[in-house]
């Protein structure tokens, strides 16, 4: 499954041990590393996912997915592994797989997912890429050819602590994928373990559809906004629509059903999620029209009415109409007793810093001044402001596209850095989660109705829509049970 991401590691050394018979291919491969380093090397890398991503707080969905996880586990071509299947408290699209058997889906994913056999059939594929050991077979390709893993570049000179770190984690993990032949080995493989613990092979084909279809809204909403599409499980772009192949696969794979009834659970699956939280989370910060909420971290921020709000791991990123301007907000540790003025300076860089000036910002210390910076699209001048609160630095960082406009959109930088604010008690209540509710319809059901109730914001009936598998035409009354977003 294209779309499907799988994570591949900053690594770390391996013993040379030659060719060995890769145990679900039956091939001979060209491995450079041995079974024994493979687990070690997922050991470690689990507990660096485990530092960027939370773990989803709710024990009865965890059992649930390892449920379903150990039974296709159990019919893999590895089932002398033991494997662990975790839920991330992450609203990305995304699941992976670490060598050794560390496999992880985002409660992002799960919520639009349709059925016990679509969530099969995700957890098949990522078994797949370790039966057939990709993340070893790929590290071996890279070390023969000498491609190093390349890392996104960091935005802000002399920015290299905790988020650059965590950029070189989720950089990889999001940049790159198996390759279209891996993948698709991992699709015949995780079909093969969907359909031999009796679920409908079929369902590999419906997540796929589910995926595409996002990839479909997404560059549509992209186009119409006129900005980049943002799509994080990246390997979408690198498969065609209608894959033959694909089809041949899953047709193949029903033979290893042993019982003639397949199983889809839908009902089952809907069950489980009721109540899943959905989009942003309290711990990574709350969007709610112009407004930023982060509970834990205790801020309030106000954007411009029409920006657009991006909330990444490590930063937060809002853009102008039509990319015209861009302001990134960062965090990090302030170590040193040093002014707002000095961290510029000194942790960020900042050697041209021009224009300066102390300010009180809703009674935190900071400073703000121009820079100029080297950005992906050439040198420009940057609105920096920093300020303090509770021993961290908040970065802004303000950029035009073209790069003589700064001083248009300098005034909208300002009023953001000026909102920054410590939550009031009322606010802390507004930074609390959407989540899902599953809902049966009647035959007056319909998604227009469904949308005008709904909390989302924009595109309120493509989203219902999408998280129903029904996009883009699909009515609410053509599937008994329906979920809806409170
Ligand atoms: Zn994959």
């Amino acid at each position: 499954m294209k779309n499907i991401f799988c994570l591949i590691l900053s690594l770390i050394l391996i013993n040379l041990s030659g060719c060995a018979v890769n145990p679900a291919t039956g091939d001979q491969d060209l491995v450079l590393m041995s079974e024994q380093s493979e687990i070690a090397l997922g050991r470690k890398t689990n507990k660096e996912v485990l530092q960027h991503y939370i773990v989803y707080d709710n024990p009865e969905l965890q059992a649930y997915v390892n449920g379903v996880g150990q039974a296709l586990a159990e019919n893999s071509h590895r089932n002398n592994l033991i494997y662990r299947f975790t839920v991330l408290d992450s609203k990305d699209v995304n699941a992976f797989a670490l060598p050794g058997g560390y496999i992880y889906i985002t409660r992002g994913l799960m919520a639009y997912l349709n059925s016990e056999a679509e969530l099969a059939a995700v957890l098949g594929h990522e078994i797949g890429h370790i039966t057939a050991r990709h993340s070893v077979r790929q590290y071996s390709a890279t070390q023969l050819t000498g491609i190093g893993t390349v890392l996104a570049s960091i935005f802000i000179p002399g920015m290299n602590q905790a988020s650059s770190q965590l950029m070189q984690v989720m950089g990889t993990a999001f940049i790159r994928g198996y390759g279209r032949e891996h993948e698709l080995e991992a699709d015949k493989l995780g079909a093969e373990y969907v359909a031999r613990t009796n679920y409908d092979a079929e369902s590999m084909l419906d997540v796929i559809r589910v995926l595409k279809n996002q990839e479909t809204f997404e560059t549509q909403r992209a186009n119409s906004e006129g900005r980049e599409t943002r799509i994080y499980h990246g390997l979408f772009s690198t498969h065609p629509d209608h894959d033959t192949r694909l089809q041949e696969i899953v047709a193949y794979a029903s033979k290893y059903q042993s019982q003639p009834d397949s199983r889809k659970g839908e009902a089952e699956y809907l069950n489980q999620i009721d109540g899943l939280i959905f989009g942003d989370s309290p711990q990574q910060g709350i969007t709610r029209g112009n407004n930023f909420y982060h509970e834990s971290l205790g801020i309030g921020i106000t954007f411009p009415g029409n920006w657009n709000v991006t909330n990444l791991p490590n930063k937060l990123v809002i853009t102008a109409p039509q990319g015209a301007a861009t302001q990134q907000i960062l965090l990090d540790d302030i170590n040193k007793k040093i002014s707002p003025k000095a961290f510029m300076i000194q942790r960020l860089g900042l050697k041209n810093l021009r224009n300066d000036q102390p300010l009180t910002i809703n009674g935190l210390d900071a400073h703000t001044g121009i820079a100029t910076i080297n950005t992906g699209e050439g040198k420009r001048s940057a609105r920096f402001t920093v300020i303090y609160f509770n021993h961290q630095a908040y970065i802004l960082v303000g950029v035009s596209k073209d790069p003589g406009a700064l001083s248009h959109y300098d005034a909208a930088f300002m009023e953001t850095a000026r909102s920054f604010h410590q939550l009031a008690g009322d606010e802390r209540l507004l930074a609390k989660p959407l989540r899902l509710e599953i809902i049966e319809s009647t035959e007056d059901t319909n998604f227009k109705s469904l949308a005008s109730q709904s909390p989302l914001e924009q595109y309120q009936e493509e989203k219902l829509r999408l998280l129903n598998g029904l996009y883009p035409t699909g009515e609410a009354n053509s599937k008994p049970l329906l979920k809806i977003v409170n």
